[in-house]
């Protein structure tokens, strides 16, 4: 029979659907990605065309010259970044202005490796830049809440092949993120602890979903994972903001985030995905009920109708046996 397993974290029901659930092994991506050459000259993000960009907020420059991250406006920003945040409410309407940062971080000079694949040490500096442009973001007055995300593959929304990362922040709270609040803030009110805490200490205690972890960090597939092989990352030192991260940590950071992706890139030939990191701002570290944590979905299935009709969702993998599955991916060298 199927499970409705309950998310706490995000408050969604989810089926999961055993009768219909596929073998781990049948996620993995049959299709070829293209050969892509080491430097494309028509590419804006490879070195030398550093002109076809908007001017450069942030590099992480290279021992010997050039750079290894850089972080620009992305040209097709969502939104500007000239002008105020005016809110207008005209009878049953409301507008703002569609005022806001929007930069693409460059994440190597190298066009075709892939994130799964970059050195540790490399990764380290593109969490870096992350947690250096979250900052700068929040210092902007208008700003009230910053994403970061990626999108890798054409089924998580990007045709362009360079290994990038985006990073918006707008002048509104996100539904998504004002309905995780909200669930958050009535779980520390009737508890009195912090929701993420919890689960974590349930993930690592039952330990059937874990896939890695090190000192400050913890991945695992959440017991009503959303999606086959959907993983959260949660720091394991309660803080709500990703711009609290030490460098430590980041380091921490870096490893679990490549033992996730790389384990997914073997385990699911290179599957496309998108990750999220849900943080709060600098100015609400120490709020005690918001911890933030790092969300990927790899697009190994569509939503649909049921889906768009319900917010629910319909998860055709065990979480148990996915877990399982990147656990046991036995990785090369
Ligand atoms: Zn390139
Ligand atoms: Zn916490």
């Amino acid at each position: 029979m199927p499970e409705i397993r309950s998310n706490a974290v995000t408050g969604d029901w989810v089926i999961i659907a055993t009768e219909r659930a596929r073998r781990p092994e049948e996620f993995a991506e049959k299709k070829r990605r293209p050969a892509l050459p080491a430097f494309a000259p028509e590419c804006p993000f490879c070195p030398g065309n550093e002109d076809k960009t908007p001017a450069e907020r942030f590099r992480v420059p290279a021992a010997g010259g050039g750079w290894l991250v850089r972080s620009v406006p992305n040209r097709y920003a969502a939104l500007t970044a000239e002008g105020n945040v005016e809110r207008h409410m005209e009878g049953f309407r409301s507008f703002l202005s569609g005022v806001g940062l929007h930069e693409v971080i460059v994440e190597t000079p190298a066009h075709n490796l892939n994130t799964a694949l970059l050195p540790i040490a490399h990764l380290e500096q593109v969490l870096g830049a992350y947690r250096h442009r979250l900052r700068a973001f929040y210092e902007d007055p208008r700003i009230e809440h910053v994403i970061i995300f990626k999108n890798h593959g054409e089924a998580a929304g990007t045709s362009l092949h360079h290994p990038h990362s985006q990073i918006v922040g707008m002048p509104v709270l996100p539904g998504q993120l004002r309905a995780r609040l909200e669930e958050a803030v009535r779980h520390w009110g009737d508890r009195g602890e912090c929701l993420y805490c919890r689960s974590l200490q349930e993930e690592l205690h039952d330990g059937t979903r874990m896939i890695a972890e090190n000192a400050s960090f913890a991945a695992f597939v959440p017991y009503a994972a959303l999606s086959p092989f959907h993983v959260w990352i949660f720091p394991k030192r309660h803080s709500a903001c990703f711009g609290d991260v030490s460098d430590s940590e980041v380091s921490d950071f870096a490893l679990v985030v490549h033992e996730v992706l790389f384990r997914l890139h073997v385990a699911l030939e290179d599957p496309d995905y998108n990750y999220v990191i849900r943080s709060l701002s600098p100015q609400e570290c120490a709020v005690k009920y918001f911890h933030w944590y790092l969300s990927l979905i790899p697009r190994v299935t569509r939503t649909a109708g049921f889906e768009l009709g319900t917010g629910m969702f319909i998860n055709v993998a065990l979480p148990e046996r996915s877990a399982e599955f990147l656990r046991g991916a036995i990785l090369p060298d």
